[in-house]
């Protein structure tokens, strides 16, 4: 599909309209811009961090907080580099590589639909696959030499089962039980694209689930409705969200079951999160090759065994992407084209802005006086620069679902304004019954 076309019903050209509003609004630019970005590495911006750290949060307080069988860890970037091997990435993490002999473009074979190049357009130029080690790698300490070699991890999940007895037996957690983490992972994709859906760099949200191994099936087809719960929750379009099943031939090596939830982008249906049967795989590897025992004792029957293992792995930024795309819209209010983002109120970046109507009679004084106290409750935005429909514009398009004016009206009964992002409602409400209002209209939101 071409850029121009979408799928889902999404606007025409979606992606380039994403693309420019986060920049334009300060929600992602391009690493490294000023000299020209750097491949598929993005920085958030202001509202691109808030809106990231709200996903985040709605992430861990449904995986850890509210769950006493789920424990939390941030385990280091770098890893024993045997680690690596133990879990099959040295030997098996890799993508067929063709190179185009004409115009010497590199691309993924199995994104490649024939034999015409994409690039340059001629036919039968690829060369044969090569296999392509997905994993940046670094030297750690003075000397540049094979032993010295460490990998920027390509999953968070290692650094759990590399802690599973140390979790375990600190937090007294008895099989069933999880280790959630959220942290950034590194691939050196070959076709890296679509915006932040594919990067090099990119932050996962990761929980393995340790039970008996008689009760996978039963486990995993728990996480894959919880999960997919938790996706819709975030107010994506649920017609725009599906499973796909992993055939024999997806399967990845650990893996004895896989489903994917997807969400159709204008691109097509792509995944988003993989819910994974891992098996014993990781930690009888892992015993393997460190000789450590990562058996659980299981008090009650007296038995030992290796935990079998259903994982749910997230993309934070892929996530983040789905919201944004989902709520993207452009409609027409009597007669004028407006844009907005019907982000969900517990996830937007900016809660409440406050604006004065004009910049004189003491208005931008009031307003600033009420912006500090909401401060105070929820994340704020003060504006008093352009007209108040420019202004009211710019919010739409930041999300923002509550935009507070400060009126004449205000200075004779001190009550402002307050206009719903979606409806365009607008309701008088008195200043110092405001932070429970908001309060309220968020709570009935979440
Ligand atoms: P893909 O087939 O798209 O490369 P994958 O099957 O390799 O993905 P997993 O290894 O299962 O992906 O990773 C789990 C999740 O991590 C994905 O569902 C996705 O949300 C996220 N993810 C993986 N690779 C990237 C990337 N290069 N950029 C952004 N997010 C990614």
């Amino acid at each position: 599909m071409t850029n121009g076309e979408s799928a889902g019903g999404h606007p025409p050209d979606l992606m380039n309209k994403l693309t420019s509003l986060s920049k334009r609004r300060g929600f992602i630019f391009q690493s490294s811009e000023i000299y020209g970005g750097v491949g598929s590495v993005y920085d958030y911006g202001p509202l691109g961090v808030e809106l990231k750290n709200n996903i985040r949060a709605a992430w861990w307080q449904e995986m850890v907080h509210r769950r006493p069988d789920v424990e939390g860890v941030d385990a280091g970037i770098l890893m024993n580099p045997r680690v690596w091997e133990a879990s099959g990435h040295v030997e098996g993490f890799t993508d067929p590589l063709v190179e185009c002999r004409n115009c010497h473009r590199r691309f993924r074979a199995e994104d490649l639909d024939g034999v015409q190049c994409p690039s340059c357009g001629m036919s039968g130029t690829f060369t044969e696959p090569r296999q392509f080690n997905l994993m940046f790698h670094t030297f750690m300490g003075p000397v540049q030499d094979e032993a010295s070699t460490v990998y920027l991890r390509p999953e968070t999940a290692q650094g759990i089962y590399v802690n599973f007895r140390n979790i375990q037996e600190t937090a007294r957690q008895k099989v069933p039980f999880g280790i959630a983490q959220i942290g950034k992972a590194f691939r050196n994709e070959i076709t890296p694209g679509n915006f932040i859906f594919r990067m090099r760099e990119f932050e996962q949200m990761e929980m393995q689930y340790f039970v008996e191994p008689s009760a996978d099936a039963e486990w995993f087809e728990t996480w894959k409705q919880r999960r997919m719960e938790w996706v819709r929750g975030l107010g994506v379009t649920p017609e725009r969200l599906r499973f796909h099943e992993h055939g024999p031939d997806e399967l990845a090596h650990y893996a004895k079951t896989a489903f994917d939830i997807q969400y159709l982008f204008p691109f097509g249906w792509q995944e988003i999160e993989g819910i994974h049967n891992r098996t014993d795989f990781d930690l009888s590897r892992h015993q393997e090759y460190s000789g450590k025992k990562l058996e659980y004792f299981d008090p009650a029957s007296g038995d030992r065994f290796i935990p079998f293992v259903i994982e749910t792995s997230a993309g934070l930024d892929r996530t983040l992407l789905v919201v944004l795309a989902d709520a993207y819209t452009e409609e027409e209010i009597e007669g004028e084209q407006r844009v907005l983002l019907r982000l969900h109120p517990r996830l937007a970046p900016i809660k409440a802005a406050v604006f004065p109507l004009v910049k004189k009679d003491g208005m931008p004084d009031v307003a600033k006086r009420v912006a500090d106290e909401l401060r105070e409750e929820v994340t704020v935005f003060y504006d008093e620069a352009g007209s108040i429909g420019r202004r009211y514009r710019r919010q739409d398009e930041a999300g923002t679902p509550y935009c507070i004016t400060i009126d004449g009206q205000t200075l004779e009964d001190e009550t402002v304004t307050v206009r719903d992002r979606d409806s365009l409602q607008q309701e008088r409400v008195a200043i110092d019954r405001l932070p429970g209002h908001l309060q309220a209209l968020l709570e009935a939101a979440a």
